[in-house]
Order: C-alpha cells, then sequence, then structure tokens
C-alpha cells in the first residue's frame, strides 16, 4: 500500500505504485494535451509529482522534449544564475564489509590496495585540497565497523575543520557514509557536518538484493529509511542520489521522486541535493555487466526532467562524467561539480603512479581544478566556492523557505563573486586569473539590489588587499 508519509521503506516506496506509474505513464506518453499541461503546470515552478515527471520522461515527441530542455534551462537560471558550486571529494578509507557488485570495493576483492587515512594522512590530503582552492569537501568510507567507526569520521571531520593552510580552509565537509543509527547522526551533525549524502543506487527492492548480496547495506528497509533516521539526528540538509545503469531508469525516477516526495511530506523539507551518478568501469568492475546503462541523451534528459521536478533542490554531477557531457549536463540544471578529483585514498597527496590502486571509479575528466574554473568561466558560468548558508546556519527549512521566496538570489550571486575572487587571489593560474577578473567586473553589475553591489565591489576590493571569508 502507497503512503507518502508512512515510515516504512517499502510503503513511502511502493513497488506496485512505481509500476502503476509507469504503466499510466507509457498508456498516456501519447496524449499530447495532457503532456502540455503538465509542462505548463512545470512552467510555475513548483515542482512536478513522480507520475507528473513519470509520464514526461516517457514522451518521446521532440517538440514536447526541447520545451522541458528549455524550461530545464530557464528554471536553472533562475534558481541558482550562471554560478556552479565547487567541492571535491575525499576518500578516507576503502575498507568495506559489503558485497556491493558494483563496487571495486566489495569486500570479496582481495586485489584492491585496502587503505585508510590515518589523521596524519588527512592533514597531508587537506592540505593538497586546501592548495588546489577547495572549500567544500565531501568525505568518502566505506562500511567497516572495526576499520572506520564513527568515532573515526567523527574525530577526521575534527581534523579536517582544523586544518588553516596559508589561505586555505575547508568550510563546509558533507559526508557520504554508510547508512547508521539515529544517535550516530545526532554525532555528525554536532561535528558541524553540512549534507548528510547517501545514495540509494537502486529504488528496486528485489534487485537491490541481490546487488547487495552481503553485509549490513544488504538490509534493503534500513538503508531506505536512512534519511528519516538522519532528520531525526538533527541533520535537515540530505542528498540523494540512484546510481543509474543498475535498474530500468524509469523505475529509479519514479522511485527518486517519491523519495522526495516523502522527506516533505514528513519532515517538511524535501532532499538538499540529487546526485546523478551513472555506473563506471573500476578495478574488477565492468560496467557492461550491467544491463541497463543509459546513454548520454537518456542521461541528459533525467537530468532536465529532475530539475523541472523539484527546481529547489540543487543537482550534483561528478568527474566520472566527461567534459562534453558535463558541459551539457550544466546548462540542463547541474548545480554543483567536483574538480580536480582523485577518487582514491590517498590520491590528492601521493605520487601520481600510486593514484589508481585504490580508485573507487575511473575518472572521465582529469582537469586539474585550475582547468576546470577556468572552462566553466568560458562557457559564461561563475565558479562558487560559497559556503555561506550552511556557516550561517540557513539549513533545512530554513534554506528551503529562503530559496523558494527567490531572494538567495540576492545571496548566491555576491557570495559567488567574493568566494571567485578569492580563488583567483590565492591559486589561479595567470590565464585563469585574468578571465576570472574580467568576468567578476561584468557580474558585478549584474547584482540588482545598489547596496548589495557596492558593499560586493568594497569587499573585493578588501580581498585584494588580502583580507578573506565575507559572506551575505
Ligand atoms: S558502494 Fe560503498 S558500501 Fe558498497 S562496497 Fe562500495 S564502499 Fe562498500
Ligand atoms: S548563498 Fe547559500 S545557496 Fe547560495 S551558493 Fe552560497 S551556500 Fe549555496
Amino acid at each position: 500500500m502507497y503512503d507518502v508519509k508512512s515510515m516504512k521503506a517499502d510503503e513511502f516506496i511502493s513497488h506496485d505504485e512505481i509500476l502503476e506509474t509507469l504503466k499510466w505513464a507509457d498508456e498516456n506518453k501519447s496524449d499530447l494535451a495532457l503532456v502540455d499541461s503538465i509542462i505548463a503546470k512545470a512552467k510555475l515552478k513548483k515542482g512536478l509529482s513522480h507520475r507528473e515527471a513519470s509520464l514526461l520522461l516517457a514522451c518521446d515527441d521532440k517538440e514536447r522534449l526541447e520545451e522541458i530542455y528549455r524550461l530545464a534551462k530557464e528554471i536553472k537560471l533562475d534558481f541558482y544564475g550562471n554560478r556552479i558550486v565547487m567541492f571535491a571529494p575525499l576518500y578516507l578509507s576503502n575498507y568495506c564489509v559489503n558485497g556491493c557488485v558494483y563496487c571495486p570495493y566489495h569486500a570479496k576483492n582481495k586485489h584492491i590496495a585496502r587503505k585508510k587515512l590515518s589523521q596524519e594522512d588527512i592533514v597531508r590530503e587537506v592540505t593538497a585540497l586546501e592548495d588546489m582552492g577547495h572549500k567544500r569537501l565531501a568525505i568518502e568510507a566505506g562500511e567497516d565497523p572495526r576499520n572506520n567507526p564513527i568515532e573515526y569520521i567523527l574525530e577526521s571531520i575534527k581534523t579536517i575543520y582544523s586544518i588553516n593552510h596559508v589561505n586555505g580552509a575547508i568550510r563546509r565537509v558533507n559526508v557520504n557514509i554508510a547508512a547508521t543509527t539515529v544517535e550516530n547522526y545526532h554525532r555528525l551533525k554536532e561535528a558541524g557536518i553540512g549534507t548528510y549524502i547517501l545514495f540509494q543506487e537502486t529504488y528496486h527492492n528485489e534487485s537491490y538484493l541481490k546487488l547487495h548480496p552481503s553485509g549490513p547495506k544488504h538490509d534493503y528497509a534500513y538503508h531506505t529509511e536512512a534519511m528519516d533516521r538522519a532528520m531525526e539526528g538533527g541533520i535537515d540538509d540530505v542528498g540523494l542520489g540512484v546510481l543509474f545503469g543498475l535498474e530500468l531508469y524509469r523505475y529509479e525516477l519514479a522511485g527518486l521522486l517519491m523519495h522526495a516526495e516523502h522527506l516533505e511530506a514528513v519532515h517538511g523539507v524535501g532532499p538538499h541535493t540529487i546526485s546523478v551518478p551513472r555506473i563506471k568501469r573500476a578495478d574488477d568492475i565492468n560496467p557492461d555487466d550491467f544491463d541497463n546503462g543509459i546513454d548520454d541523451e537518456t542521461f541528459l534528459k533525467i537530468i532536465a526532467v529532475i530539475r523541472i521536478s523539484v527546481p529547489y533542490t540543487g543537482m550534483i554531477i561528478s568527474t566520472r562524467e566527461s567534459k562534453s557531457v558535463r558541459a551539457r549536463a550544466l546548462e540542463l540544471g547541474i548545480s554543483q561539480i567536483s574538480g580536480g578529483s582523485r577518487t582514491s585514498v590517498g590520491g590528492y597527496a601521493e605520487e601520481e603512479e600510486d593514484d589508481e590502486n585504490s580508485a573507487q571509479f575511473d575518472v572521465s575528466d582529469n582537469r586539474s581544478l585550475d582547468e576546470v574554473v577556468r572552462w566553466l568561466m568560458e562557457l559564461g558560468h561563475i565558479p562558487s566556492f560559497c559556503t555561506a548558508c550552511y556557516r550561517e546556519g540557513r539549513t533545512g527549512d530554513r534554506f528551503m523557505s529562503l530559496c523558494k521566496s527567490g531572494n538567495i538570489l540576492n545571496c548566491c550571486h555576491p557570495n559567488a563573486l567574493m568566494t571567485l575572487k578569492e580563488y583567483l587571489m590565492d591559486y589561479a593560474s595567470p590565464e585563469t586569473k585574468e578571465i576570472g577578473e574580467a568576468l567578476i567586473r561584468k557580474e558585478l553589475e549584474n547584482i540588482p539590489k545598489e547596496n548589495v553591489r557596492k558593499i560586493t565591489g568594497e569587499r573585493i576590493l578588501k580581498i585584494e588587499n588580502g583580507e578573506r571569508d565575507f559572506r551575505f
């Protein structure tokens, strides 16, 4: 029985409701009047239900698809402007007791190099990340109560926040670790984490059990209900995601949006972010072994449909994707990307040739952060290192209400320019700096409120003279 407010995984992600949704979408996808009415609703920019979104995803009318892309671009610009928030993943440990068949860290992989960063290693890694210019990290660790207990994660977060190298500082640590207890979520909250991210991988219960044959992650309900426990533990920014390629993408989209609807219905706040990873080659993992791989066009359509269905939710894409796919995805709604990423444990500080030995997946975009920043600016985006909302306590429903009121735009744009200026002063190559300075001069003029424009201009001058860390 489907019940959006139920606290039971198989009721708020009801298999029957998904099947009925997909059947209804198939039966009605050629009803262009219905498709048009859903697109008209999406134009109100208040989102779509999982049924409505599923119908748009099923529709293959070219004209309507163009309209969906156009609207996704418009919503992206309305809610996020031309800013793209930058972050980097930091792998703490690849010890893992789970058996996920799509991940090379699965416990049965005996030949992959197992590594766990000591606190001294973390200092080296974070110093290297700060030297690149990063301010926002997503820490990643396998599930292993003996090697990676919660105390290790908490100590690592403390270490990360304590490192200030020259002008560098990590100002927001997002956490991507296994589903855990309310008490442990509470401890993570106390440690000052930003978003708690946990990918569902797949919402299809039966496939989930096959893809996770062993380890605590095998428990579908415990995994799927994790975000409710995280919110109960006081974490109000949570990040969802599925690993596209494991199951039918239309099933996953319906499940993902039902999960978002559930969080909103029960906790009054939807997901802070949605990530859209696709399965990739890595160590003993061959993506061709999975039947449900999606091509680039389908992938971009999914991104656009998510964008118009949950306009207030940030969307994240990683270096799993190539430069060209990332360029198109940015237009259609992505608001956060990683840059200069290493997907191995210790990958930032260690020698290049050791890097791939412990990698979770192969990176398709190998450019440095400086190159990614320059490329973004050349495409007309503003790379932003902003972490202001979290540090001003604008999380959860406070963030969402500000976002829904449209007022966030008065903070984001100037914050992006100020943090970009810091980046240009401290880390950029001369070429990137030149492009960036011109961009800041031009974009300053686009701040609508005169007093905000004036204060931003003054602060940018102060940054040039050595001061740091201004925010609205
Ligand atoms: S996906 Fe996560 S839980 Fe599964 S094997 Fe990899 S690191 Fe472990
Ligand atoms: S002001 Fe808030 S929403 Fe805007 S970019 Fe900064 S952290 Fe994100």
